[in-house]
Protein backbone atom coordinates (compact mmCIF):
# COMPACT_ATOMS: atom_id res chain seq x y z
CA UNK A 1 0.00 0.00 0.00
CA UNK A 2 1.62 3.26 -0.97
CA UNK A 3 0.88 6.76 0.91
CA UNK A 4 -1.11 8.29 -1.85
CA UNK A 5 -4.05 5.39 -1.10
CA UNK A 6 -4.08 6.13 2.16
CA UNK A 7 -6.35 8.36 3.40
CA UNK A 8 -5.23 10.63 7.02
CA UNK A 9 -7.66 9.42 10.03
CA UNK A 10 -9.66 11.95 11.76
CA UNK A 11 -9.58 13.07 15.61
CA UNK A 12 -12.99 12.54 16.62
CA UNK A 13 -14.42 15.41 18.96
CA UNK A 14 -17.46 16.58 20.33
CA UNK A 15 -19.72 13.49 18.18
CA UNK A 16 -18.12 14.38 14.60
CA UNK A 17 -15.14 12.64 13.12
CA UNK A 18 -12.79 15.92 11.88
CA UNK A 19 -9.78 16.74 10.35
CA UNK A 20 -7.01 18.08 12.75
CA UNK A 21 -6.58 21.90 12.02
CA UNK A 22 -2.76 21.63 13.28
CA UNK A 23 -0.58 20.46 10.09
CA UNK A 24 1.12 17.29 9.72
CA UNK A 25 1.07 13.46 8.76
CA UNK A 26 2.02 10.60 11.14
CA UNK A 27 2.65 7.28 9.13
CA UNK A 28 1.72 4.02 10.97
CA UNK A 29 3.68 0.76 9.85
CA UNK A 30 3.68 -2.62 10.22
CA UNK A 31 6.60 -2.97 12.65
CA UNK A 32 6.96 -6.98 11.44
CA UNK A 33 6.96 -5.86 7.97
CA UNK A 34 7.38 -2.20 7.09
CA UNK A 35 3.88 -2.52 5.67
CA UNK A 36 1.82 1.07 5.69
CA UNK A 37 -0.90 0.65 8.09
CA UNK A 38 -2.45 4.24 7.76
CA UNK A 39 -1.85 7.93 8.15
CA UNK A 40 -2.93 9.69 10.95
CA UNK A 41 -2.96 13.38 12.05
CA UNK A 42 -0.23 15.51 14.04
CA UNK A 43 -2.57 16.93 16.18
CA UNK A 44 -1.50 19.71 18.39
CA UNK A 45 -2.68 22.53 20.86
CA UNK A 46 -5.53 23.86 18.74
CA UNK A 47 -7.25 19.97 18.17
CA UNK A 48 -6.74 19.43 21.63
CA UNK A 49 -8.51 22.77 22.61
CA UNK A 50 -11.13 21.57 20.70
CA UNK A 51 -11.43 17.92 22.12
CA UNK A 52 -11.48 19.42 26.13
CA UNK A 53 -13.65 21.75 24.87
CA UNK A 54 -16.21 19.62 23.79
CA UNK A 55 -15.92 17.48 26.82
CA UNK A 56 -16.18 20.36 28.71
CA UNK A 57 -19.49 20.87 27.09
CA UNK A 58 -21.18 17.61 27.45
CA UNK A 59 -19.72 17.07 31.12
CA UNK A 60 -22.63 18.42 32.78
CA UNK A 61 -25.39 15.85 31.34
CA UNK A 62 -23.11 13.23 31.73
CA UNK A 63 -22.66 13.65 35.07
CA UNK A 64 -26.25 13.69 35.85
CA UNK A 65 -27.22 11.08 33.66
CA UNK A 66 -27.52 8.13 35.99
CA UNK A 67 -24.94 5.82 36.57
CA UNK A 68 -26.80 2.64 35.87
CA UNK A 69 -27.67 4.35 32.54
CA UNK A 70 -24.16 5.21 31.72
CA UNK A 71 -23.21 1.63 32.74
CA UNK A 72 -26.01 0.16 30.21
CA UNK A 73 -23.59 2.37 27.68
CA UNK A 74 -20.58 0.30 28.50
CA UNK A 75 -21.90 -2.99 28.94
CA UNK A 76 -23.02 -2.23 24.99
CA UNK A 77 -19.14 -1.43 24.35
CA UNK A 78 -18.20 -4.83 25.95
CA UNK A 79 -20.92 -6.78 23.28
CA UNK A 80 -19.16 -4.75 20.30
CA UNK A 81 -15.94 -5.25 21.37
CA UNK A 82 -16.61 -9.31 21.75
CA UNK A 83 -18.40 -8.91 18.41
CA UNK A 84 -15.10 -7.43 16.83
CA UNK A 85 -12.35 -9.27 19.03
CA UNK A 86 -10.83 -10.91 15.99
CA UNK A 87 -10.33 -7.96 13.72
CA UNK A 88 -9.26 -5.69 16.74
CA UNK A 89 -6.92 -8.37 17.17
CA UNK A 90 -5.42 -8.31 14.14
CA UNK A 91 -5.49 -5.24 13.46
CA UNK A 92 -3.09 -4.83 16.72
CA UNK A 93 -0.87 -7.45 15.45
CA UNK A 94 -0.12 -5.68 12.68
CA UNK A 95 0.52 -2.42 14.24
CA UNK A 96 2.22 -2.94 17.38
CA UNK A 97 3.40 -6.62 16.58
CA UNK A 98 2.40 -9.34 19.21
CA UNK A 99 1.30 -12.41 18.24
CA UNK A 100 -2.39 -12.74 18.20
CA UNK A 101 -3.28 -15.13 20.50
CA UNK A 102 -1.60 -12.02 22.58
CA UNK A 103 -3.78 -9.31 20.69
CA UNK A 104 -7.02 -11.14 21.31
CA UNK A 105 -6.31 -11.59 25.31
CA UNK A 106 -5.73 -7.84 24.65
CA UNK A 107 -8.96 -7.25 23.51
CA UNK A 108 -10.04 -9.63 25.94
CA UNK A 109 -8.67 -7.77 29.10
CA UNK A 110 -11.03 -4.82 27.44
CA UNK A 111 -13.96 -6.88 27.18
CA UNK A 112 -13.58 -8.07 31.04
CA UNK A 113 -12.74 -4.71 32.16
CA UNK A 114 -15.51 -2.65 30.35
CA UNK A 115 -18.35 -5.84 31.88
CA UNK A 116 -16.91 -5.20 35.47
CA UNK A 117 -16.91 -1.73 35.50
CA UNK A 118 -20.36 -1.55 34.05
CA UNK A 119 -21.37 -3.64 36.71
CA UNK A 120 -20.49 -1.26 38.99
CA UNK A 121 -23.18 1.30 37.61
CA UNK A 122 -25.38 0.35 39.79
CA UNK A 123 -23.38 0.21 42.93
CA UNK A 124 -20.30 2.98 42.89
CA UNK A 125 -20.92 2.47 46.36
CA UNK A 126 -20.03 5.05 49.45
CA UNK A 127 -20.96 3.99 52.90
CA UNK A 128 -23.41 5.27 55.82
CA UNK A 129 -21.65 5.89 58.98
CA UNK A 130 -23.26 6.97 62.58
CA UNK A 131 -23.02 10.75 63.63
CA UNK A 132 -22.14 11.78 66.58
CA UNK A 133 -25.14 13.74 66.87
CA UNK A 134 -28.86 12.39 67.51
CA UNK A 135 -31.08 13.29 64.41
CA UNK A 136 -27.96 13.64 62.23
CA UNK A 137 -27.15 11.46 59.58
CA UNK A 138 -23.41 10.79 58.01
CA UNK A 139 -22.93 9.39 54.83
CA UNK A 140 -20.44 9.36 52.02
CA UNK A 141 -20.80 9.19 47.89
CA UNK A 142 -18.19 9.70 44.83
CA UNK A 143 -18.62 12.33 42.32
CA UNK A 144 -17.04 12.36 39.35
CA UNK A 145 -14.61 15.13 38.39
CA UNK A 146 -15.08 16.38 35.06
CA UNK A 147 -12.56 16.28 32.05
CA UNK A 148 -10.06 13.75 32.47
CA UNK A 149 -7.20 13.49 29.68
CA UNK A 150 -5.79 10.01 29.20
CA UNK A 151 -2.44 9.39 27.90
CA UNK A 152 -1.24 5.63 27.67
CA UNK A 153 1.55 3.65 26.06
CA UNK A 154 1.88 1.37 22.85
CA UNK A 155 2.27 -2.14 24.69
CA UNK A 156 -1.42 -2.43 25.29
CA UNK A 157 -3.02 -0.47 22.85
CA UNK A 158 -6.44 -1.45 23.81
CA UNK A 159 -6.48 -2.81 27.68
CA UNK A 160 -4.52 0.33 28.66
CA UNK A 161 -7.33 2.54 27.50
CA UNK A 162 -9.87 0.29 28.35
CA UNK A 163 -8.60 0.49 32.33
CA UNK A 164 -9.07 4.26 32.24
CA UNK A 165 -11.78 5.20 30.02
CA UNK A 166 -14.16 2.67 31.17
CA UNK A 167 -14.35 3.59 34.57
CA UNK A 168 -13.89 7.43 33.81
CA UNK A 169 -17.31 7.24 32.35
CA UNK A 170 -18.85 5.11 34.71
CA UNK A 171 -17.85 7.72 37.69
CA UNK A 172 -19.66 10.53 35.21
CA UNK A 173 -16.48 12.31 33.99
CA UNK A 174 -15.94 12.76 30.26
CA UNK A 175 -12.57 11.89 28.23
CA UNK A 176 -10.00 13.35 25.90
CA UNK A 177 -7.97 10.30 25.07
CA UNK A 178 -4.72 10.62 23.21
CA UNK A 179 -3.11 7.08 22.16
CA UNK A 180 0.27 6.60 21.84
CA UNK A 181 2.04 7.36 18.43
CA UNK A 182 2.79 3.59 17.33
CA UNK A 183 -0.71 2.98 17.68
CA UNK A 184 -3.77 5.05 17.18
CA UNK A 185 -5.28 2.77 14.59
CA UNK A 186 -6.05 0.65 17.49
CA UNK A 187 -6.96 3.66 19.62
CA UNK A 188 -9.24 5.11 17.09
CA UNK A 189 -11.07 1.99 16.85
CA UNK A 190 -12.02 1.37 20.31
CA UNK A 191 -13.35 5.16 20.16
CA UNK A 192 -15.66 4.34 17.51
CA UNK A 193 -17.26 1.86 19.23
CA UNK A 194 -18.05 4.27 21.84
CA UNK A 195 -20.23 6.25 19.65
CA UNK A 196 -21.60 3.22 18.21
CA UNK A 197 -22.63 2.06 21.60
CA UNK A 198 -24.70 5.69 21.92
CA UNK A 199 -22.32 7.23 24.00
CA UNK A 200 -23.22 10.85 23.61
CA UNK A 201 -21.05 13.24 21.60
CA UNK A 202 -18.26 14.91 23.38
CA UNK A 203 -18.55 12.48 25.95
CA UNK A 204 -15.58 10.60 24.56
CA UNK A 205 -13.48 12.38 22.21
CA UNK A 206 -9.79 11.31 20.51
CA UNK A 207 -7.10 13.21 19.26
CA UNK A 208 -3.73 11.61 17.26
CA UNK A 209 -0.36 13.01 17.69
CA UNK A 210 2.67 13.46 19.23
CA UNK A 211 2.93 13.11 23.42
CA UNK A 212 5.47 16.32 22.76
CA UNK A 213 2.64 18.33 21.12
CA UNK A 214 -0.87 16.92 21.98
CA UNK A 215 0.00 15.20 25.31
CA UNK A 216 1.30 18.04 26.19
CA UNK A 217 -0.93 20.67 25.38
CA UNK A 218 -3.68 17.68 27.24
CA UNK A 219 -1.60 17.97 30.31
CA UNK A 220 -1.63 21.89 30.36
CA UNK A 221 -5.31 22.28 29.63
CA UNK A 222 -6.63 24.42 32.13
CA UNK A 223 -9.90 22.62 32.22
CA UNK A 224 -8.77 19.11 32.26
CA UNK A 225 -8.99 18.04 35.82
CA UNK A 226 -7.10 14.56 36.02
CA UNK A 227 -4.04 12.74 33.99
CA UNK A 228 -4.23 9.47 34.00
CA UNK A 229 -1.45 8.51 32.33
CA UNK A 230 0.81 5.06 31.54
CA UNK A 231 3.88 5.01 30.44
CA UNK A 232 7.63 5.20 31.33
CA UNK A 233 8.86 6.66 34.07
CA UNK A 234 10.80 9.69 32.78
CA UNK A 235 7.69 10.96 31.04
CA UNK A 236 5.48 10.00 34.00
CA UNK A 237 7.46 12.08 36.05
CA UNK A 238 7.97 15.46 34.32
CA UNK A 239 3.62 14.95 33.59
CA UNK A 240 3.49 14.88 37.58
CA UNK A 241 5.84 18.44 37.68
CA UNK A 242 3.45 20.10 35.69
CA UNK A 243 0.21 18.48 37.15
CA UNK A 244 1.74 19.60 40.77
CA UNK A 245 2.57 23.16 39.63
CA UNK A 246 -1.33 23.23 37.45
CA UNK A 247 -2.80 21.02 40.63
CA UNK A 248 -4.19 18.78 38.99
CA UNK A 249 -4.49 14.98 39.79
CA UNK A 250 -2.38 12.83 38.27
CA UNK A 251 -2.43 8.72 38.32
CA UNK A 252 0.70 7.33 37.34
CA UNK A 253 1.33 3.76 35.91
CA UNK A 254 5.22 3.26 35.01
CA UNK A 255 7.88 1.18 34.45
CA UNK A 256 9.23 -2.08 36.26
CA UNK A 257 12.07 -4.00 36.88
CA UNK A 258 10.46 -7.50 37.50
CA UNK A 259 11.67 -10.43 39.11
CA UNK A 260 10.86 -14.10 40.20
CA UNK A 261 12.35 -16.03 42.60
CA UNK A 262 13.64 -19.89 41.67
CA UNK A 263 14.22 -22.22 44.98
CA UNK A 264 16.25 -25.25 44.76
CA UNK A 265 12.70 -27.17 45.52
CA UNK A 266 10.15 -25.16 42.76
CA UNK A 267 9.24 -27.45 40.07
CA UNK A 268 11.91 -26.37 36.99
CA UNK A 269 9.58 -27.58 34.32
CA UNK A 270 6.80 -25.22 35.36
CA UNK A 271 9.46 -22.22 36.14
CA UNK A 272 10.61 -22.86 32.68
CA UNK A 273 7.47 -22.83 31.00
CA UNK A 274 6.66 -19.45 33.22
CA UNK A 275 9.51 -17.77 32.73
CA UNK A 276 9.76 -18.11 28.61
CA UNK A 277 6.20 -16.57 29.11
CA UNK A 278 7.40 -13.72 31.20
CA UNK A 279 10.47 -12.65 30.03
CA UNK A 280 9.56 -13.12 25.92
CA UNK A 281 5.97 -12.98 26.09
CA UNK A 282 4.49 -9.69 23.96
CA UNK A 283 8.48 -10.07 23.33
CA UNK A 284 9.48 -8.62 26.68
CA UNK A 285 7.66 -5.51 26.33
CA UNK A 286 5.39 -5.57 29.16
CA UNK A 287 5.62 -3.20 31.74
CA UNK A 288 5.59 -6.64 34.14
CA UNK A 289 7.67 -8.51 32.25
CA UNK A 290 10.21 -10.73 33.63
CA UNK A 291 13.69 -9.08 33.52
CA UNK A 292 15.78 -10.82 36.58
CA UNK A 293 15.69 -14.55 37.40
CA UNK A 294 16.70 -14.48 40.54
CA UNK A 295 17.70 -18.24 41.30
CA UNK A 296 18.90 -20.12 44.30
CA UNK A 297 22.43 -21.89 43.96
CA UNK A 298 21.18 -25.14 43.80
CA UNK A 299 18.76 -24.64 41.30
CA UNK A 300 21.01 -22.23 38.67
CA UNK A 301 22.58 -24.58 36.76
CA UNK A 302 19.95 -26.63 35.51
CA UNK A 303 17.57 -23.82 35.41
CA UNK A 304 20.29 -22.24 32.84
CA UNK A 305 19.87 -25.14 30.28
CA UNK A 306 16.24 -25.46 30.19
CA UNK A 307 16.01 -21.46 30.11
CA UNK A 308 18.43 -21.32 27.29
CA UNK A 309 17.56 -24.71 25.37
CA UNK A 310 13.61 -22.88 25.68
CA UNK A 311 14.55 -19.73 24.35
CA UNK A 312 16.84 -20.55 21.66
CA UNK A 313 13.48 -22.46 20.04
CA UNK A 314 11.27 -20.05 20.11
CA UNK A 315 9.75 -18.93 16.88
CA UNK A 316 9.55 -15.61 16.14
CA UNK A 317 7.78 -14.21 13.48
CA UNK A 318 5.29 -11.98 12.06
CA UNK A 319 2.64 -12.22 14.81
CA UNK A 320 -0.73 -12.68 12.30
CA UNK A 321 1.48 -16.51 11.62
CA UNK A 322 -0.14 -19.53 13.62
CA UNK A 323 3.50 -20.39 14.10
CA UNK A 324 4.81 -17.35 15.54
CA UNK A 325 6.02 -17.48 19.37
CA UNK A 326 7.61 -14.05 19.23
CA UNK A 327 6.99 -11.11 17.43
CA UNK A 328 9.09 -8.23 16.57
CA UNK A 329 10.03 -4.93 18.87
CA UNK A 330 7.89 -2.46 18.37
CA UNK A 331 10.33 0.10 16.49
CA UNK A 332 13.40 0.49 15.08
CA UNK A 333 14.44 2.86 17.83
CA UNK A 334 13.22 0.36 20.68
CA UNK A 335 15.31 -2.74 18.74
CA UNK A 336 18.54 -0.25 19.19
CA UNK A 337 17.71 0.65 22.72
CA UNK A 338 17.59 -2.98 23.80
CA UNK A 339 20.85 -4.18 21.98
CA UNK A 340 22.77 -0.86 23.33
CA UNK A 341 21.50 -2.64 26.84
CA UNK A 342 22.89 -5.30 25.63
CA UNK A 343 26.22 -4.05 25.00
CA UNK A 344 26.46 -2.10 28.44
CA UNK A 345 25.64 -5.81 30.29
CA UNK A 346 28.48 -7.51 28.21
CA UNK A 347 30.52 -4.02 29.26
CA UNK A 348 29.63 -4.48 32.93
CA UNK A 349 31.16 -8.17 32.76
CA UNK A 350 27.72 -9.95 32.60
CA UNK A 351 27.68 -13.38 30.48
CA UNK A 352 25.76 -13.49 27.21
CA UNK A 353 24.15 -16.84 27.50
CA UNK A 354 22.17 -16.61 23.75
CA UNK A 355 20.34 -13.99 21.97
CA UNK A 356 22.06 -10.40 21.98
CA UNK A 357 21.43 -9.56 18.41
CA UNK A 358 19.22 -8.61 15.67
CA UNK A 359 17.79 -11.09 13.07
CA UNK A 360 16.79 -9.27 9.82
CA UNK A 361 18.05 -12.00 7.88
CA UNK A 362 15.34 -13.09 5.12
CA UNK A 363 11.46 -12.70 5.77
CA UNK A 364 12.79 -10.76 8.95
CA UNK A 365 14.84 -8.56 6.88
CA UNK A 366 11.94 -5.18 6.88
CA UNK A 367 10.74 -6.06 10.48
CA UNK A 368 12.67 -5.24 13.87
CA UNK A 369 13.38 -9.04 14.75
CA UNK A 370 15.91 -9.30 18.41
CA UNK A 371 17.02 -12.85 19.75
CA UNK A 372 15.64 -13.68 22.75
CA UNK A 373 18.39 -12.83 24.97
CA UNK A 374 19.35 -14.40 28.19
CA UNK A 375 22.46 -13.22 30.53
CA UNK A 376 23.72 -14.48 33.61
CA UNK A 377 26.74 -13.60 35.56
CA UNK A 378 24.83 -11.07 36.51
CA UNK A 379 25.61 -8.79 39.90
CA UNK A 380 22.28 -7.21 41.17
CA UNK A 381 23.55 -3.56 40.61
CA UNK A 382 24.38 -3.80 37.14
CA UNK A 383 22.38 -1.61 34.84
CA UNK A 384 21.04 -4.79 32.93
CA UNK A 385 19.90 -5.71 36.50
CA UNK A 386 18.41 -2.19 37.55
CA UNK A 387 17.22 -0.56 34.18
CA UNK A 388 14.02 -1.04 32.32
CA UNK A 389 14.92 -2.28 28.89
CA UNK A 390 11.57 -3.15 28.15
CA UNK A 391 12.37 -6.04 25.08
CA UNK A 392 13.30 -9.43 24.89
CA UNK A 393 15.85 -9.84 27.39
CA UNK A 394 16.45 -11.34 30.50
CA UNK A 395 19.04 -11.54 33.73
CA UNK A 396 19.97 -14.46 35.73
CA UNK A 397 21.34 -13.54 39.05
CA UNK A 398 22.56 -16.16 41.27
CA UNK A 399 21.55 -15.85 45.52
CA UNK A 400 22.48 -18.07 48.06
CA UNK A 401 19.76 -17.97 50.37
CA UNK A 402 15.66 -16.99 50.75
CA UNK A 403 16.50 -14.03 52.45
CA UNK A 404 19.12 -12.77 49.70
CA UNK A 405 17.07 -13.27 46.64
CA UNK A 406 14.53 -11.03 49.07
CA UNK A 407 16.83 -8.33 49.42
CA UNK A 408 17.76 -8.35 45.60
CA UNK A 409 14.52 -8.49 44.51
CA UNK A 410 13.67 -5.67 46.65
CA UNK A 411 16.86 -3.54 45.41
CA UNK A 412 15.38 -1.61 42.88
CA UNK A 413 13.76 1.87 42.07
CA UNK A 414 10.73 -0.20 40.63
CA UNK A 415 7.70 -2.08 42.62
CA UNK A 416 5.22 -3.50 40.12
CA UNK A 417 5.19 -7.24 40.07
CA UNK A 418 7.09 -10.22 41.18
CA UNK A 419 7.14 -13.95 41.62
CA UNK A 420 8.53 -16.97 43.94
CA UNK A 421 8.53 -20.53 42.85
CA UNK A 422 8.75 -23.15 45.69
CA UNK A 423 6.69 -25.60 47.45
CA UNK A 424 7.78 -24.29 50.46
CA UNK A 425 4.50 -22.64 51.66
CA UNK A 426 6.70 -20.62 54.65
CA UNK A 427 8.90 -19.71 52.32
CA UNK A 428 6.16 -18.03 49.72
CA UNK A 429 3.78 -17.01 52.45
CA UNK A 430 7.49 -14.98 54.25
CA UNK A 431 8.01 -13.96 50.35
CA UNK A 432 4.68 -12.29 50.03
CA UNK A 433 4.90 -10.74 53.20
CA UNK A 434 8.50 -9.10 52.32
CA UNK A 435 8.14 -8.55 48.49
CA UNK A 436 7.51 -4.29 48.14
CA UNK A 437 6.16 -4.77 44.54
CA UNK A 438 1.95 -4.26 43.84
CA UNK A 439 1.50 -7.95 42.34
CA UNK A 440 3.24 -10.63 43.94
CA UNK A 441 2.80 -14.15 42.09
CA UNK A 442 3.41 -17.86 43.50
CA UNK A 443 4.29 -20.34 41.50
CA UNK A 444 3.94 -18.02 38.27
CA UNK A 445 5.06 -15.74 36.44
CA UNK A 446 5.23 -12.10 36.80
CA UNK A 447 2.72 -10.93 34.33
CA UNK A 448 -1.40 -12.05 33.79
CA UNK A 449 -3.32 -10.02 36.52
CA UNK A 450 -6.99 -9.72 36.18
CA UNK A 451 -9.09 -6.27 35.93
CA UNK A 452 -10.90 -7.13 39.07
CA UNK A 453 -7.70 -6.89 41.57
CA UNK A 454 -6.08 -3.42 41.79
CA UNK A 455 -3.30 -3.35 39.55
CA UNK A 456 -0.34 -0.58 40.29
CA UNK A 457 3.41 -0.68 41.90
CA UNK A 458 5.31 0.73 44.72
CA UNK A 459 8.11 3.10 44.73
CA UNK A 460 8.98 4.67 41.14
CA UNK A 461 6.58 2.31 39.30
CA UNK A 462 3.86 5.07 40.38
CA UNK A 463 2.35 7.56 42.57
CA UNK A 464 -0.01 5.43 44.81
CA UNK A 465 -3.06 4.76 42.68
CA UNK A 466 -4.53 1.43 41.45
CA UNK A 467 -5.69 0.80 38.47
CA UNK A 468 -7.95 -2.19 38.21
CA UNK A 469 -10.53 -3.71 41.00
CA UNK A 470 -12.78 -1.52 42.23
CA UNK A 471 -9.64 0.91 43.35
CA UNK A 472 -9.42 2.16 40.02
CA UNK A 473 -12.90 4.23 41.42
CA UNK A 474 -10.57 6.04 43.45
CA UNK A 475 -8.65 7.39 40.79
CA UNK A 476 -12.26 8.81 38.77
CA UNK A 477 -14.33 10.55 41.44
CA UNK A 478 -13.93 12.68 44.50
CA UNK A 479 -15.31 11.87 47.80
CA UNK A 480 -18.35 13.89 48.85
CA UNK A 481 -19.49 13.51 52.70
CA UNK A 482 -22.74 14.95 53.65
CA UNK A 483 -24.31 15.42 56.75
CA UNK A 484 -28.17 15.92 57.18
CA UNK A 485 -29.21 17.83 60.62
CA UNK A 486 -32.42 16.74 61.32
CA UNK A 487 -32.67 18.01 64.61
CA UNK A 488 -33.85 21.33 63.90
CA UNK A 489 -31.68 22.81 66.21
CA UNK A 490 -27.65 24.12 65.99
CA UNK A 491 -25.61 20.92 67.34
CA UNK A 492 -21.75 21.91 67.05
CA UNK A 493 -19.50 18.56 66.11
CA UNK A 494 -17.24 18.25 68.79
CA UNK A 495 -18.54 20.80 70.83
CA UNK A 496 -22.07 19.64 72.06
CA UNK A 497 -21.22 16.82 73.69
CA UNK A 498 -23.94 16.43 76.23
P1 LIG B 1 6.30 6.96 26.94
O1 LIG B 1 6.38 7.47 28.32
O2 LIG B 1 7.30 7.41 25.98
O3 LIG B 1 4.88 7.28 26.29
C1 LIG B 1 3.68 7.03 26.93
C2 LIG B 1 2.61 7.99 26.43
O4 LIG B 1 2.97 9.31 26.83
C3 LIG B 1 2.50 8.03 24.90
O5 LIG B 1 1.16 8.27 24.54
C4 LIG B 1 3.36 9.23 24.56
O6 LIG B 1 3.04 9.81 23.31
C5 LIG B 1 3.01 10.16 25.69
N1 LIG B 1 3.98 11.23 25.93
C6 LIG B 1 5.31 11.22 25.65
N2 LIG B 1 5.85 12.41 25.98
C7 LIG B 1 4.86 13.17 26.48
C8 LIG B 1 4.77 14.52 26.98
N3 LIG B 1 5.87 15.30 27.06
N4 LIG B 1 3.59 14.99 27.39
C9 LIG B 1 2.49 14.21 27.35
N5 LIG B 1 2.49 12.96 26.85
C10 LIG B 1 3.66 12.43 26.45
O7 LIG B 1 6.28 5.38 27.06
P2 LIG B 1 6.14 4.33 25.87
O8 LIG B 1 4.99 4.63 25.05
O9 LIG B 1 7.45 4.20 25.19
O10 LIG B 1 5.83 3.00 26.72
C11 LIG B 1 6.81 2.24 27.29
C12 LIG B 1 6.87 2.50 28.79
O11 LIG B 1 5.59 2.37 29.39
C13 LIG B 1 7.74 1.49 29.49
O12 LIG B 1 8.68 2.16 30.29
C14 LIG B 1 6.79 0.68 30.35
O13 LIG B 1 7.29 0.20 31.54
C15 LIG B 1 5.69 1.63 30.61
N6 LIG B 1 4.45 0.91 30.84
C16 LIG B 1 3.98 0.85 32.12
C17 LIG B 1 2.84 0.15 32.42
C18 LIG B 1 2.30 0.13 33.80
O14 LIG B 1 1.12 -0.16 33.96
N7 LIG B 1 3.07 0.42 34.82
C19 LIG B 1 2.10 -0.57 31.38
C20 LIG B 1 2.67 -0.44 30.07
C21 LIG B 1 3.81 0.30 29.83
P3 LIG B 1 3.83 9.31 21.98
O15 LIG B 1 3.45 7.91 21.77
O16 LIG B 1 3.32 10.23 20.95
O17 LIG B 1 5.28 9.49 22.28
Amino acid sequence: MSAVEVATSKNYIGGRWVEARSGGVSEVRNPATGDLLGLVAKSGAEDVDAAVTAAAGAYERWRRTPAPRRAEMLFRVAELLAQRKEDLARLMTQEMGKVLAETRGDVQEAIDMSYFIAGEGRRLHGYTAPSEMPHKAAYCVRAPLGVVGVITPWNFPMAIPSWKIVPALVCGNTVVFKPASYTPLVGLRFVEIFEEAGVPAGVVNIVTGPGEAAGDALVEHPQVRLISFTGSTETGLRLAEKCARLGKRISLEMGGKNAAIVLPDADLGLVTDALIWSSFGTTGQRCTACSRIIVHRDARADLTDRLVARAERLRLGDGLRPETEVGPVVSSSQLERVHEYVKIGTREGARLLTGGRQISDGAFARGHFYAPTIFDQVAPEMRIAQEEIFGPATDLIEADSFEQAVTILNDTRFGLSASIFTRDINAAMSAIEEIDTGIVYVNHGTIGAEVHLPFGGTKFTGNGHREGGLQVLDVFSEWKSVYVDFSGRLQRAQIDRE
